[in-house]
């Protein structure tokens, strides 16, 4: 029987389990940052051109025929990144680092008091350790993971994030339902 705009129908129960990918060049972002690695050429203060692509795997609801709504994916991945886009990445987990805030700025002591100042709208801290393409790539994953399940996705299985600082060389970090939340 014909389904009728208004019916409770689920004309998509039975599909199998499938996959999202949003890779999109608007999922991008500009960002500075520095690793705390002594010696290393990426110590010093430099930029990325940044772009997210996040595949999402679960069940195919059967009203909807989503694995997760497109809009809603690439939406979340906004909000995540937004606070990132041009501005300093801090690791404000670093244990080589003492961050304080004076007079407006973010002030990083590292190798020396004031290693590097800043307006504070001009930095973002960032709650992970260092950031790198791999550490910011898993933190970004858990946000998104994150961010799914509060607006109510359910049963996703598995979830990729790639992310690429600069073209050809990228991380990628995986989540899957099992993984305990760290
Ligand atoms: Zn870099």
């Amino acid at each position: 029987m014909r389904a009728r705009p208004g019916d409770t129908c689920y004309l998509y129960s039975g599909v199998p389990p499938s996959q999202v990918t949003v890779a999109k060049e608007s999922l991008g972002f500009s960002a500075a940052h520095f690793l705390t690695l002594p010696g290393h050429v990426c110590e010093r203060l430099h930029g990325h051109n940044y772009r997210v692509a996040v595949s999402v795997e679960g069940p195919v609801d059967s009203t909807t025929g989503f694995v997760v709504d497109f809009a809603v994916l690439k939406q979340i991945v906004r909000t995540v990144i937004a606070p990132l886009d041009h501005r300093v990445l801090v690791p404000a987990k670093n244990p080589l680092l003492r961050l304080s805030d004076v007079d407006g700025q973010t002030v990083v002591d590292y190798t020396r008091p004031g290693w590097l100042v800043l307006p504070r709208e001009h930095a973002c801290q960032v709650p992970v350790t260092q950031t790198t393409a791999e550490v910011l790539a898993t933190w970004m994953a858990w946000q998104v993971w994150d961010a799914l399940r509060t607006q109510g996705s359910r049963g996703l299985t598995r979830l990729v994030l790639e992310l690429e600082e600069s073209a050809g060389q990228s991380a990628k970090a995986e989540i899957n339902q099992s993984d305990p939340r760290d």
